[in-house]
């Protein structure tokens, strides 16, 4: 499709992208694994120049060490600064890693600080305030091989099973000065070889094309960036010398290198060492670095948290749902329990009054045996009265009126004839037996000396 006029630049993009990385900068994090005295310390400096490149000092990783490992976690700070572009990287030293008897230990203070940095990440990511978002994580991981191993040792296979995914691990040959050329190229096949084997991932170049497509199309140096490019994959994984002496070369050029009584090893010289290679794959591939560590490495471990927190939300509320349903059915049980005792109160309560009805009726009708006249109460002051009326209706005189209530309580009563026909005796016999008949419920009486 062609269109005319003015084209839309949509080149000066990248520019601009372009200069404001340059102006904001690169962070890089690197980690450095390897068995003590491999090279370590020493590739570092040559990797980064550190007589001419400003170092920002260095720290120990504080809470890293634990009692069963003499692995200690070293931060060493650097800026480095090329035609205005300014990378801050943090290289990180693991001195004593692999001195104790059990290597097993030294796995650990290395795994824990990778982790932790993604955690941190993750946690920031998650919080409201997102303006103050720090990248402590690693972004690429160099882990350097025994020269002197056909392949993998268990330590190597241990720690790299760990570890590969959750970082990006370049694995390096150390000290290749070491080897012959026969020698190298085998345990670079062993090496391949066991990583395959073990199911361990490391890092590998992006397509050609995804890094350098526009680039080469631009400056018209597709040949050589391809070459180069090809070059750094089949070498993989590199085989590198490290040097800290410092001389001056045929060219009058600063060279590292490394003296021996039969010769000098220039570690730039790419017959001798993958230097140049890995310091290349590094700087070239920062970007790329740090894309896969945020995309595929971190957001597989944010999926996996995520995933794990759902699992947990969906267990707490099956967990909250069953706590619920047992609640219910205790509830339920308690109710029954409830009514049952109600129940069986109500019929011990109906039995007790059927008993004792039993028993009353029985007293009663004995005590109906042994007394007579049986009078209901509110009768009785009445027949007393006319009893006594009767009995007594002649010249006044006195008499002897008792009431003997159940309790063996007697109450006796002299009166006159006169006041009983009043009504008196009548009145007051009953008020005793209104006042009395809740109490004892059977009430006799016997008239004495009429
Ligand atoms: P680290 O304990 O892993 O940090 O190892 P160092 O960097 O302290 O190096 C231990 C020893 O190995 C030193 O004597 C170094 O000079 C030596 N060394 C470092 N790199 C190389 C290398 O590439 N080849 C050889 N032959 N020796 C090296």
């Amino acid at each position: 499709m062609e269109f005319s006029g003015r084209d839309l630049e949509l080149r000066s993009l990248s520019r601009q992208l372009c200069k404001k990385s340059a102006r904001r900068g690169f962070d890089f994090k690197l980690m450095l694994v390897g068995e003590s005295g491999i090279g370590k310390t020493t590739l570092i400096d040559s990797l980064f120049n550190v007589e001419s490149t400003r170092n920002l000092g260095s720290q120990y990783v504080r809470g890293q060490r634990d009692a069963t490992s003499t692995t200690r976690l070293c931060e060493r700070f650097f800026e480095l600064e090329e035609g205005g572009v300014t990378v801050r990287l943090t290289v990180i030293d693991t001195p004593g890693f692999a001195t104790e008897l059990d290597s097993n230990g030294c796995v650990q203070p290395v795994l824990s600080y990778v982790e932790r940095q993604l955690d941190d990440f993750y946690r920031m990511e998650q919080g409201t305030d997102r303006s103050k978002l720090q990248d402590g994580r690693v972004h690429a991981l160099l882990y350097l091989i025994n020269p002197s191993s056909r392949g993998l040792k268990q330590l190597d296979l241990m720690c790299l099973k760990a570890l590969h995914s959750k970082v990006n691990i370049v694995p390096v040959i150390g000290k290749a000065d070491t080897l012959t050329t026969s020698e190298k190229a085998n345990l670079k096949a062993w090496i391949l070889q066991d990583l395959s084997r073990h199911g361990i991932s490391v890092y590998t170049l992006p397509e050609f094309d995804e890094c350098f497509g526009n680039q080469a199309d631009q400056h018209g140096d597709d040949v050589y960036l391809r070459n180069q490019y090809d070059s750094l994959r089949s070498c993989m994984p590199l085989a590198v010398v490290g040097a800290n002496q410092l001389v001056k070369n045929a060219n009058g050029q600063w060279a590292r290198v490394r003296e021996y009584p039969w010769g000098v090893v220039d570690i730039d010289n790419p017959e001798f060492s993958d230097f140049l290679k890995l310091r290349e794959l590094l700087i070239m591939y920062m970007e790329d670095f740090k894309d896969k560590t945020h995309e595929v490495i971190y957001e597989q471990i944010r999926l996996n948290r995520l995933r794990q927190s759902d699992w947990q939300m969906s267990r707490m509320t099956k967990t909250l749902a069953e706590r619920e349903r047992l609640l219910r059915e205790k509830d339920e049980e308690l109710r029954r329990l409830r009514d049952a005792v109600e129940g069986l109160q109500r019929a011990s309560t109906a039995a007790t009054a059927t008993a004792s009805r039993r028993v009353y009726q029985q007293q009663r009708r004995r005590q109906i045996a042994i007394t007579r006249p049986v009078l209901a109460p509110e009768h009785l002051g009445q027949t007393v009265h006319r009893l006594v009326w009767r009995r007594v209706a002649r010249p006044p005189t006195v008499v002897n009126c008792a009431v003997v209530l159940k309790l063996g309580v007697a109450i006796t009563i002299s009166c006159h004839t006169n006041l009983i026909r009043n009504a008196h005796v009548y009145k007051l016999l009953c008020s005793i037996c209104n006042s009395e008949v809740q109490k004892v419920r059977f009430i006799h009486f016997n008239v004495l000396q009429i």
